[in-house]
């Protein structure tokens, strides 16, 4: 396994592709924007200079792995020699069948065809292909660089073949692996977003405030990031569209998003990416500042 196409040059894509040409793949990054692969390459660039800086890598290691990045707005192109096609493109089902449609048509009959999707499932995935033996989720974890887990999800046709290909593929990018079956919101989702559902759902319900609740969580828990802090890193839409797989996965109300969540989607704060979620990221600074709708 040597040519790695990662679709989808975004936050996610970009660290995929600056994981695998550090380990020495050909990377093939194509995106449909061509500003977005610019700035994903930049984003590449500079936190490699982040690791040649803290001398993690030398500035050769650094040369060398952008070296072996191409960018594509073809993906036809893009796919053509792929070993392994990693899709990290905006989460949308429709989008996402559409892409697997035409990684199928153009990538090598024996090429495995994975997703990084949060919560789409993976046997719906598979069967808009000829091949749902060789289609697997690898879902990375944000920021990739850095982060060790790789959920790998095997979808319902998924061969033993593609699993211990993708296990192993992981190892040798220095990421761990864990195995688990394509159920709504697969292990991470399922247990992350409930509890972020129940954080908001304690702020609506005037049990504490954003700091309060983030700090319970931060020191009673030792978690790095209150869930509050964490559902504005991941996207508010992201974390609503992900609840409602999960409510209408399995039915059950108790995942239905909290009202709160709702609101806030459709009003467009959506976390960091927005400037302003749970807390207001517009002075630029690393301090976290509650936003004025919750002091
Ligand atoms: P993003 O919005 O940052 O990037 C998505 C990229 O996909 C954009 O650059 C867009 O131009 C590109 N794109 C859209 N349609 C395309 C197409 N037809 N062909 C090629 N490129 C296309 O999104 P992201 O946060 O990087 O998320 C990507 C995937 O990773 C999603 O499935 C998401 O659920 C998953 N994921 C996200 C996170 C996270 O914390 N952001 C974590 C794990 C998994």
């Amino acid at each position: 396994m040597k040519n790695i196409t990662v679709i989808g040059a975004g936050t996610m894509g970009n660290g995929i592709a600056h994981v695998f040409a550090m380990n020495g793949y050909q990377v093939a990054l194509a995106d449909i924007s061509r500003e977005a692969l610019d700035k994903g390459l930049a984003t590449i660039e500079k936190n490699l200079a982040r690791m040649v800086a803290k001398e993690k890598i030398s500035q050769e290691e650094q040369d060398a792995t952008l070296q072996r990045i191409s960018t594509f707005t073809d993906m036809a192109k893009a796919v053509k020699e792929a070993h392994l096609a990693v899709e990290a493109a905006t989460e949308n089902v429709g989008l996402k069948l559409e892409i697997f449609r035409e990684l199928d048509r153009h990538a090598p009959a024996n090429a495995i065809l994975a997703t990084n999707t949060s919560s789409i499932s993976i046997t719906k995935i598979a069967a808009a292909t000829q091949r749902p033996a060789q289609v697997i989720g690898m879902h990375f974890m944000n920021p990739v660089p850095i982060m060790k887990l790789v959920e790998v999800i095997r979808g319902y046709a998924t061969s033993d073949a593609t699993a211990g290909t993708v296990m192993d593929l992981s190892k040798k990018l220095s990421k761990v692996p864990v195995e688990v079956n394509d159920y709504p919101g697969f292990v991470s989702n399922r247990i992350l977003m409930p509890m972020i559902n129940e954080a908001i759902y304690s702020l609506f319900e005037g049990v504490a405030g954003v700091e309060e609740i983030d700090t319970v969580m931060k020191l009673g828990m030792a978690h790095p990031m209150g869930p509050l802090q964490l559902a504005d890193f991941i996207g508010l839409d992201v974390c609503l569209s992900i609840l409602n797989v999960l409510y209408h996965g399995f039915g059950n109300p108790k995942y239905a998003p909290c009202p709160l969540l709702v609101n806030m989607v459709a009003a467009g704060n959506l976390g960091a990416k927005s400037g302003e979620g749970f807390y207001n990221y517009r002075h630029g600074g690393r301090e976290l500042i509650v936003a004025d709708a919750f002091k």
